[in-house]
């Protein structure tokens, strides 16, 4: 069988691939979903228990509101139709971090339906759809490393069981991993800003699973899909749905036939491993929620959440491009979190010049940090820092040469522009007299090139530039000198 590297361009050509995803995200309420105890990440190893959680025979569920509400806001902002009643169902299966035997979740009558999210693909805008978005709780977590015994052991944490989850599932329209990668990205954003999860993948509250399958291209029928799990960043998503698709695309053309099962990605080998089989596929006899009553999310109760929902990234970015003067791209860079997007308007408002201190960011900011291999959040110099600068180079108090040499300061020291500012205080001499005195020294240490000037060799006037700037330390008003400058040759 022909390996994935060897799969000529021509072959990959005729075939496309579809990719859904399904993420499940951690809602942030203090309390877990179907009991009081405390969501809390990093407690002590089943200390957040009851026997709500810990599925003891005859204790009963109760819905967290706060829960709804998160899963109902996060809903709206993927544009999602909120079904009025939805229900919930028992998830039959068995697994040792599952001490119910079931989870609870939904099943064909979800929270919410029919969404979607706006990316961008080959330059182009594309919706992606959502099928569902739907409320469920998590299951516990089994630990195989880091306690006593561990090496022959497995032990349980059940401080995570009953935990709020929304399952956001995509339609499968996503036609590329960069696609794939993309959604994931503008899903993340839209979800942060709405607050409802931090959606922080290393502590598991943003996690996604991929179903992707390989059919020729403009076959209608899908081929049969592979499900990659427990893949914990977006980029290794991409690459892992990368090596799948070859590796699908490689199996169907040396005539073989791709199996439904469940594998796992190895990020150092950049290779997806089979896990097990779904030949089988799992019954789970879903069957409503004896113990909770239907969900009833009401128009009044909606309409209240709606009024909760915030600008979304996207809206957010055309508004600025608009208000600001900045570019899309810029756009982008300023709204990755929402704390930054608020942090740039209140110093962009509170500064003299807006646009200023959005161009500053674009021409000053963004290029050091890149340098340096920083991401915004990390610059030393923050958006206040920033709109302090623009302010003193508006205001005629340094020169941009002068904040050039500060903000590399900053980044040198790694402190805000404030500080550093506070530090060099360095002055711009608006003085004419003081800038003439000056002018006169540098005119009386360089007769030659005076003679030169006045026959004509104008090119002649950046040397004296030159002069008088490095003289003043380069404090003098450019412009000033330069006024004076030639006022005072042609005399
Ligand atoms: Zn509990």
């Amino acid at each position: 069988m022909a390996t994935p590297a060897e799969i000529s361009t021509s072959a990959r050509a005729r075939y496309e691939p579809v990719i859904g995803l399904e993420v499940h995200v951690q809602l942030l309420t203090t309390s877990k979903i179907f009991c009081s105890c405390s969501t809390r990440f990093g407690a002590p190893p089943n200390s957040n228990v009851c026997p709500v959680c810990l599925g003891m025979p005859g204790a009963l569920p109760v819905l967290n509101r706060k829960a709804v509400e998160f899963a109902v806001l996060a809903a709206m902002a993927l544009n999602c139709r909120i079904n009025e009643t939805s229900v919930f169902a028992r998830k039959n299966y068995f697994y040792p971090d599952l001490p119910k035997g079931y989870q609870i979740s939904q099943y064909d009558k979800p929270l919410a339906e029919f969404g979607w999210v706006k990316i961008t693909s080959g330059g182009h805008d594309k919706r992606i759809g959502i099928t569902r978005l739907h409320l469920e709780e998590d299951a516990g977590k089994s630990l195989h490393e880091g306690f006593a015994g561990s090496s022959e052991s497995t032990a349980i944490d059940l401080n995570r069981t009953g935990v709020p989850l929304a399952e956001i599932v995509s339609e499968p329209e996503i036609a590329s991993p960069d696609e794939a990668y993309e959604y994931l990205t503008r899903l993340r954003e839209i979800v942060l800003y709405t607050g409802v999860s931090d959606c922080n993948m290393e502590e598991g509250s943003l996690r996604c699973d991929a179903n992707v399958s390989v059919r020729p291209r403009g076959q209608k029928a899908f081929g049969t899909k592979a499900e990659i799990k427990n893949v914990n960043s977006f980029r290794f998503i991409r690459d892992a749905l990368e090596y799948e698709i070859e590796r699908q695309i490689a199996v169907v053309e040396s005539g073989g036939r791709v199996t439904q099962e469940t594998r796992l990605y190895n990020a150092q080998e950049g290779k997806t491993y089979s896990m097990r089989s779904k030949e089988a596929a799992h019954d789970y006899r879903y069957f409503p929620e004896p113990d909770l009553l239907p969900l009833v999310v009401d128009a009044k109760w909606q309409t209240e959440i709606r009024g909760t929902l915030p600008e979304l990234p996207e809206l957010r970015r055309q508004r600025m491009v608009g208000e600001y003067g900045i570019s899309g791209y810029d756009a982008q860079v300023l709204t990755v979190t929402k704390t930054l997007a608020d942090q740039f308007e209140t110093a962009a408002k509170a500064a003299k010049n807006p646009k200023r201190v959005a161009n500053l960011v674009q021409s000053e900011l963004l290029g050091r940090l890149k340098a340096r291999n920083l991401e915004i959040e990390q610059s030393p110099i923050t958006m206040q820092g920033v709109a302090m600068s623009a302010d003193l180079v508006e205001s005629g108090t340094i020169s941009g040469k002068m904040l050039k040499d500060l903000y590399d300061l900053s980044f040198e020291r790694n402190q805000d522009f404030p500080t550093v500012y506070d530090q060099e205080k360095p002055q711009q001499i608006t003085d004419s007299s003081a800038i003439e005195k000056i002018i006169d020294e540098v005119i009386a240490a360089n007769p030659r090139q005076v003679e030169q000037y006045r026959a004509g060799k104008k090119t002649v006037a950046g040397f004296f530039v030159g002069q008088v700037m490095k003289a003043s330390k380069g404090q003098a008003n450019p412009q000033l000198v330069n006024e004076l400058l030639s006022k005072k040759l042609e005399s």
